[in-house]
């Protein structure tokens, strides 16, 4: 598709094109450029899930964690950034989830829980990613208490000595800890645990991962998590860059 710049500066997109994004005017964009190429972000108040990385500190030291090969100074998102974050939140009426995760372990912040809290106290789900570690009877009693939606757990072993090898940890320890979590949560079967990683199904089918009948987690392949997160991405709809190549 090809789009003319006119003498005024002036873009105008195909009304196809902007039907098709759930777009329409009047509409602010974002110009900005990645690798030498310029895209318009649509400035729309749709974001429904926020991802914050609180740490970029681990408490595990995975011979695999892209960590590894970072210059950066390990960091602590200061209370600053976070309260301007939270501060933001009316200007993002129609986000629904908060994500704690990325590259760290979120639960060695000092003040996590009292992070999760600012979210679930305004009505949004929050899913917490984690190593599993510390994940013990007294954190995890807390996370039920602030009705924390849903954890999901990295599992890159799923026999001991796998796991050990990758991760440097006990698997027996985390098992132990999903299985208070299943215990504490039965009641309302909430939060739901998801446990991810590169167990490979095989693996699992062969050589029956004792935490698959320990504590009743169900594995998935990751294929179906592709399409359900492609699926995702369609849903939302106009808030997609738009990438231009002048031509
Ligand atoms: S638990 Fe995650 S962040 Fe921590 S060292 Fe392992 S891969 Fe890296």
């Amino acid at each position: 598709m090809k789009i003319k710049l006119d003498q005024q500066g002036n873009l105008k997109f195909p009304a196809q094109f902007l039907q098709r994004r759930n777009l329409s005017a009047p509409l602010e964009f974002w110009l900005f450029e990645r690798e030498g190429e310029p895209i318009l972000l649509p400035r729309l108040p749709n974001l429904r899930k926020l991802y914050i990385e609180v740490t970029t500190g681990c408490n595990l030291q995975c011979r695999f964690c892209m960590r590894n090969i970072w210059d950066d100074p390990i960091a602590l998102m200061t209370q600053d950034i976070f309260d301007a974050v939270a501060a933001r939140l009316p200007y993002l009426p129609e986000l629904e989830e908060v994500v704690f995760t990325s590259f760290g372990e979120p639960l060695t912040h000092p003040n996590i829980l009292k992070m999760i809290e600012t979210f679930t106290s305004r009505g949004l789900r929050v899913t917490l990613g984690s190593n599993g570690i510390l994940l013990n009877p007294k954190i995890v009693s807390e996370l039920m208490r602030l009705g924390v939606y849903r954890i999901m757990v990295s599992i890159d072993g799923a026999q001991a000595e796998t796991f050990h090898d990758l991760r440097g940890a006990n698997l027996q320890q985390i098992i132990a800890n999903l299985e208070y979590l299943k215990e504490l949560k039965k009641p309302t079967c909430h939060p739901p645990a998801r446990v991810g990683g590169g167990v490979r199904h095989s693996q699992i089918q062969r050589q029956r991962a004792p935490c698959t009948g320990t504590i009743g987690i169900q594995f998935r392949r990751c294929a179906a998590d592709r399409q359900q997160r492609a699926g995702l991405h369609r849903g939302h709809g106009g808030s997609n860059p738009i990438w231009l190549r002048p031509c």
